[in-house]
């Protein structure tokens, strides 16, 4: 250990901009095992793990690190598994960045962290090689729970219930089980099999999973609350934001949820997408890291220009710097301090959009008296997600706050028997949170329901 003199920080390699452009393959390569064992050897190993303090699911970082760097994948895959559902998605889609690498000792004082995330994705992805196999051999229990919604926050829950031996089922509305996982998060960011490999293995050690059934439409809650012992809402937020503008709901006018998914959905059906970038201008307004998801899959589906406009300044921009990064890499035209006014359409099409120029006047945005007129053919919004509408929860009163998201205190909603966590508690966050929140909330819904933890 604490090598770090000895060797220079590696991390994942990126394929180069001009191979990866044209296709939705992952753009990082793993590190080798070679890699990875020199990498975990510079740790400082330091008497306060700030790195477990970064990471919300308070991993124990350098006890794998040391593991690695002494060639004991076993006792890594084991730990790292221990306090995470899934460590190898986590390694690869974390903004490690803000998180754990961020609080590094190594960051702090030489600006190279340890490369936590690769290793952490190394450790699981290589031990799944080697054939380690995961604990669900927990004596059964005579309970069982339902969880809404197969995102983050429903497999984390379903996991570590799993692991206390109670059953499952999770009722998913779309036709593939992941949230955001398969459906936002793109392929070149987060290949599909490795997610749909975590759903296979709880599956195959008992998961039930019903598939096109939205609770509140196929299935009621009255049905739910009657046949299981308790209830996990993992339904996230994913209803978009419209600005009120006309022409917003034009054809060529999108969501950004409903431009990923249907981009993602054809892949997966090996299909021409019927949201078609090729040779067009799109332009795509907002500066987190969904809008650089469009940016970047209209980028791969062949399109003339990709724009990208933001009402604040490149500093001001909410995601993260490394996906940014990789947009300009890609080619991607940014504009700044730009608000949309309005969409002009001829002819039913749309020829351009309308911004108001905008400044900063200290951290309030102050909307100028100039504009700019930017040519489009297809105009893509991502603005920021809500909570869906939930009728079929506020008539049994499962409570929200003033913003829409659900009240919960320590995972347990208003009502008894149902918990909660993830997007629909928090607001759009991060896939760590969730799977905390999926790991807390079984500790909580075990306790209720008299199992030892
Ligand atoms: C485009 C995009 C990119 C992102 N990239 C990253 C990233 O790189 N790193 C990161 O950490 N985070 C990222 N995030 C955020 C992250 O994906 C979310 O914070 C996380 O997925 C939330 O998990 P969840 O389980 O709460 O909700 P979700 O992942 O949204 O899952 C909710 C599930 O519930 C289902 N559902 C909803 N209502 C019902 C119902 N009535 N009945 C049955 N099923 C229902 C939905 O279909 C969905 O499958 C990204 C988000 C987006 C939109
Ligand atoms: S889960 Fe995220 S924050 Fe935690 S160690 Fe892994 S990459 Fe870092």
């Amino acid at each position: 250990m604490q090598k770090f003199l000895e060797f220079d920080r590696r991390d994942r390699k990126k394929r180069g901009r001009k191979e990866r452009i044209y296709d939705f393959s992952e753009i990082y390569k793993d590190l080798s095992p070679k890699q990875s064992v020199k990498q975990a050897s510079r740790c400082v190993q330091c008497g306060i793990p700030y790195c477990a303090f970064g990471c919300p699911l308070g991993n124990f970082i350098p006890h794998w690190l040391k593991n690695v760097a002494d060639t004991d994948l076993k006792t890594a895959f084991k730990i790292s598994n221990e306090t995470s559902p899934f460590p190898e998605i986590m390694g690869k889609i974390c903004p490690h960045d803000k998180l754990c690498e961020g609080v590094c000792t190594l960051e702090v004082d030489l600006d190279s962290a340890v490369s936590i995330g690769s290793i952490e994705q190394y450790i699981t992805e290589e031990g799944f090689k080697e054939g380690f196999s995961l604990n669900y051999n927990a004596p059964k229990v005579d309970k069982k729970v339902a969880i809404i919604g197969s995102g983050p926050a429903g497999l984390s829950t379903a996991t570590f219930l799993m692991r206390h031996g109670v059953s499952v089922s999770i009722y998913e509305k779309e036709d593939r089980a992941g949230g955001l996982l398969t459906y936002g998060i793109p392929n070149f960011k987060l290949d599909k099999t490795t997610v749909q490999r975590r759903v296979s293995m709880l599956q195959e050690n008992g998961m039930e999973l019903h598939l096109n059934s939205e609770v509140g439409k196929d299935i009621s809650m009255d049905d739910l609350l009657k046949d299981y012992d308790a209830i996990f809402i993992g339904i996230g937020a994913s209803k978009p934001i419209y600005l009120g503008l006309e022409n917003e709901k034009n054809e060529n006018c999108f969501q950004s949820m409903d431009f990923l998914t249907t981009v993602q959905k054809a892949q997966f059906n090996n299909e021409k997408s019927s949201i078609d970038s090729k040779n067009k201008t799109v332009v795509v307004i907002g500066g987190g890291d969904t809008a650089m998801d469009c940016v970047r899959t209209a980028t791969r589906q062949k399109a003339n220009l990709v724009r990208c406009l933001y009402r604040r300044g490149e500093d001001d921009m909410p995601g993260s710097k490394k996906e940014f990064d990789n947009a300009v890499e890609e080619g991607v035209n940014f504009s700044f301090f730009l608000s949309p006014k309005s969409i002009n359409v001829q002819n039913g099409k749309i020829t351009s959009i309308t911004m108001t120029k905008t400044k900063l006047d200290g951290s309030k945005l102050v909307y100028l008296d100039e504009e700019e007129i930017i040519e489009a053919d297809i105009i893509i919004f991502a603005l920021g997600f809500k909570v869906e509408d939930t009728p079929f929860l506020d008539k049994i009163g499962v409570d929200k706050d003033e913003r829409g998201r659900f009240k919960a205190n320590n995972y347990k909603s208003s009502k008894d028997k149902i918990y909660l966590g993830g997007d629909c508690v928090r607001g759009a966050d991060l896939v760590v949170r969730a799977a905390l929140d999926g790991r807390e909330a079984t500790k909580t819904i075990l306790k209720e329901l008299g199992v030892e933890s």
